[in-house]
């Protein structure tokens, strides 16, 4: 598994620069790892990257779809003595954003270190040890002591900050964890099919999409019906996990290491959306997974979403389905993902596309 060209793809994927809105660096090392493994590439006026792998039927498209972007933060305010204010981009809890090695990314690309930090505990008050600090309270410091110095640096207003975590193996083991596992995961698990396809000669034209600004409201999903109007569009994300303290079991029932997670509900009861995976693609999902034995896991979820939920309202109404990734440590620098269940997801996109005859 060590050096495994699925572990490298992840790898240079998930280390790559790719906050919502500025998914240009993670597009670049996208493209580079899908070199040779298509027939034709091109990209929509959002950034969205289609990567088209023609089948005997080159009319008859399939797509997978899995985000690029990763969530982060936009800044908003450079103080007078150099700090740096941000703003949340895409979904954080608040506590996990404190203490943190962040990377900025300038408008000429160049990127700058920083770490974020506010109020230290010896000086808190009893109160303050009560509340959770906010993202709007907090500061970035880049080593500047200026807003001249700052500037100097090529930061400015609206720039995007990551964090900075570089990836690894935990321990020689099967745990993968990164800043951005969600879902650069998937992003690897596309490259890796179209890999193992490679020379093959397979019925349906195959799409694979690394899509944007996912994180900042499921943004792709109707531009990437329209622009390949597929037989069926498939999402390839993560979904969270129930197999660690404080996490009920009965909501979240997804495990590590049992497979992935393929998707029969993803209502949101706040913005009233959903189901959006259709039962048709959900059965024959598991129809392919139980024909080869590769393991999966029932997932019934609310309050998620991926680039499916526009699919089935969008144009004349198309079939989606979800095949999830189990991540620990959702929406943080930490997410950790088991390489068995990446493996088995590889496996099942890859025999659902050879065993593909329509739905
Ligand atoms: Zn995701």
């Amino acid at each position: 598994m060590k050096d495994s060209s699925l572990l490298k793809s992840l790898y240079n994927l998930d280390n790559a620069f790719g906050v919502s809105g500025e998914e240009t660096e993670v597009a670049g090392v996208l493209f580079k790892e899908m070199e040779g493994l298509y027939d034709e590439h091109f990209e929509d006026a959002m950034g969205n990257q289609y990567f088209v792998r023609y089948g005997k039927d080159k009319e008859r498209k399939i797509l997978f779809s899995a985000h690029m972007d990763e969530i982060g933060f936009i800044i908003n305010y450079i103080e007078d003595n150099g700090l740096i204010r941000f703003l949340p981009v895409g979904y954080h809890d608040d506590r996990n954003a404190v203490n943190q090695d962040m990377i900025v990314m300038t408008d000429s690309g160049k990127k700058v270190m920083g770490v974020t930090g506010a109020k230290p505990a010896h000086i808190m008050t009893a109160e303050d040890h009560e509340k959770v600090q906010k993202i709007e309270d907090l500061f970035l410091d880049v080593g500047t002591t200026s807003r001249e110095e700052t500037l100097a640096l090529g930061i400015n207003m609206g720039d995007y900050i990551g964090f900075a975590r570089e990836g690894y193996v935990l321990n020689g083991g099967k745990y993968y964890t990164g800043k951005a596992v969600d879902d650069r995961s998937a992003c690897a698990v596309m490259v890796e099919v179209l890999k193992r396809l490679k020379g093959e000669d397979i019925g349906p034209t195959v799409v694979m999409v690394g899509s944007v600004q996912e994180e900042v409201g499921l943004r792709a999903g109707v531009p990437i019906m329209n622009n390949i109007d597929p037989e069926v569009m498939i999402a390839l994300d993560v979904t969270l996990t129930g197999d660690t303290p404080g996490v009920p079991i009965e909501k979240c029932s997804q495990k590590m290491g049992d497979g992935p997670g393929v998707k029969y509900y993803d209502w949101d009861p706040d913005r009233a959306m959903g189901n959006n995976v259709s039962r048709k693609v959900t059965r024959a999902i598991i129809k392919t997974a139980e024909k080869h034995g590769i393991p999966f896991q029932r997932e019934v979820f609310i309050g998620g979403g991926t680039d499916a939920w526009q699919a089935p309202m969008v144009g004349k109404g198309y079939l989606a389905g979800g095949i999830c990734i189990p991540q620990r440590y959702m929406h943080t620098a930490v997410g950790t993902i088991h390489m068995d269940d990446l493996e088995n997801t590889v496996k099942l996109t890859e025999h659902f596309i050879r065993d593909y005859k329509g739905l």
